[in-house]
């Protein structure tokens, strides 16, 4: 099940690595953070690297829904009571900076990027949606409250933000990777110190970036421990009339929706990979319910890694590191996420101090309680008999029956029927028979 984005772009394909090379900078994964990354790099003068398992843009990246957003999962006015005023006013500053670089890079990239409000909407709690706006303003964004939306339903009340874009992710990924050294099917095994041993070369670098979606290594940072993984359900539906805006519901099981051409998405059904429920019955009851004009023409899932206070882990790979870094949990906002990544890492690597830094350290103090959650929700699946186990660290796997594959509860690594690999953090395939 393929996106709209891999149907309507020829990607660009690059060598594998066939003998040992060095530079400044090694990153490590081809997606959308990798390639910013590197990109951002090189305009600072280091010389980088970008090596990719697969074919760059082929993760998680194709399956966006690719929404320039200020809006996380957690509103501004819950972000502002939980993590204090000051975190709140630096991520909003950040994803609109991030938000403008893509604007300046689309001006050299014809990659659809449209400026278009965002809409968070909330179906039964206008003061709620009141809270957030003001939240929003008192951060420096010139939200404002309305009920007024294309939505086919009334609302309670939503904030509508300004400033904010969508855009057609490959074409804009495929545009950053103009000049860039890049090798493909090019998976590194394991890092010995700062280089990066692949299964033909290494490359020697003086630093590393690991932009792998899931980190790749288990050994340091405990991002199987500070971290899981959430899947989601995208259907693309012909015959709505474009939307005007992109548009998010803030309940935890709502969906979302955006245009893209003559494509209207809607996507929800969240759930981490391996457990019962949701799926694609989520957007495809709201489609039948709110747009039975509509047809569904394309249906696809992806997922994202979610850290346990919903700011992405960006910074040195493990507490007191100088070499390796690492960009990821995103938690579905992983376009701005990347941009802003690549800033702080741009930063790091150049001896730049940056605002964020200790915000998305990746080390910065967990609260127990959601630790212990997320590795109570791991044990269990470690501790069950099923078969088959995931290559990662052995955890029993579910069967996906809607999208044929093979799911583990505990990291969200996912194989196909046959066994193979389809997402991280597993490195290698397993042994299956059904
Ligand atoms: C349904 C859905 C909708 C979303 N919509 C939005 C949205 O509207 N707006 C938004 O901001 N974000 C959105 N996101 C989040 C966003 O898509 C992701 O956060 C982002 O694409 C992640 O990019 P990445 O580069 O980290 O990962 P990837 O694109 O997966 O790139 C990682 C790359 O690393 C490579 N790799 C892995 N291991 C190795 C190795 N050992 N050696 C070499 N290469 C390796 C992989 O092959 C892969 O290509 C959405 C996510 C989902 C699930």
């Amino acid at each position: 099940m393929r996106s709209v984005w891999s149907e309507t772009v020829s990607p660009p394909s690059f060598p594998r690595l066939e003998k040992d090379v060095s530079v400044d900078v090694a990153v490590i994964g081809g997606g959308m953070a990798g390639v910013l990354c590197a990109a951002l790099l090189r305009e600072r003068g280091l010389e980088c690297a970008v090596l990719e398992a697969d074919r760059v843009g082929g993760g998680i990246t194709a399956n966006t829904t690719a929404v320039l957003s200020v809006q996380t999962e957690t509103l501004n006015a819950e972000r502002i009571r939980k993590q204090g005023f000051e975190a709140a006013k630096l991520l909003l500053d950040a994803e609109r900076d991030a938000i403008g670089r893509f604007r300046a890079h689309a001006e050299k990239i014809p990659c659809e990027l449209t400026v278009l409000p965002a809409l968070t909407y909330s179906l039964c709690d206008a003061e709620k949606m009141k809270a957030e706006v003001n939240a929003l303003r008192s951060l420096g964004l010139d939200a404002t409250f309305t009920t007024d939306t294309p939505l086919p339903f009334p609302v309670a009340g939503a904030a509508q933000m300004p400033g904010t874009a969508q855009f057609h992710p490959l074409k804009f990924l495929y545009g950053m990777t103009n000049g860039l050294q890049i090798y493909e099917q090019t998976k590194v095994l394991r890092l010995d110190g700062t280089t990066a041993v692949t299964e033909r070369a290494r490359v020697n670098a003086k630093k590393i970036v690991v932009a792998t979606h899931f980190p790749f290594i288990n050994r340091h940072g405990l991002y199987f421990l500070k971290m899981y993984q959430k899947r989601s359900f995208v259907i693309a539906c012909k015959g709505a009339k474009p939307l005007g805006c992109t548009i998010m519901d803030e309940a935890e099981d709502g969906v979302y929706l955006r245009s893209a051409g003559e494509f209207l998405l809607i996507g929800g059904g969240d759930r981490r990979p391996g457990k019962k429920g949701c799926g694609f019955d989520v957007p495809r009851e709201f489609r039948q319910r709110y747009y039975p004009q509509a047809k569904e023409v394309r249906a696809w899932g992806n997922q994202d890694c979610v850290t346990l206070d919903d700011l992405p882990y960006i910074g040195p790979y493990r507490s007191g590191g100088k070499d390796v870094f690492v960009m990821t949990g995103f938690g579905g906002c992983g376009m701005t996420g990347s941009m802003i990544g690549a800033s702080v890492l741009a930063d790091e690597l150049t001896g730049q101090k940056n605002r964020c830094a200790k915000l998305f350290d990746p080390s910065r103090r967990m609260k127990p309680l959601p630790l212990l959650r997320n590795g109570g929700e791991a044990v269990k699946d470690l501790l069950a008999l099923r078969r088959p186990r995931c290559s990662h660290m052995g955890c029993a796997l579910r069967w996906n029956p809607e999208e044929k594959s093979w799911d583990c509860p505990c990291h969200g690594s996912r194989f196909r029927a046959n066994g193979r690999i389809i997402d991280n953090p597993a490195t290698r395939g397993i042994q299956t028979k059904r």
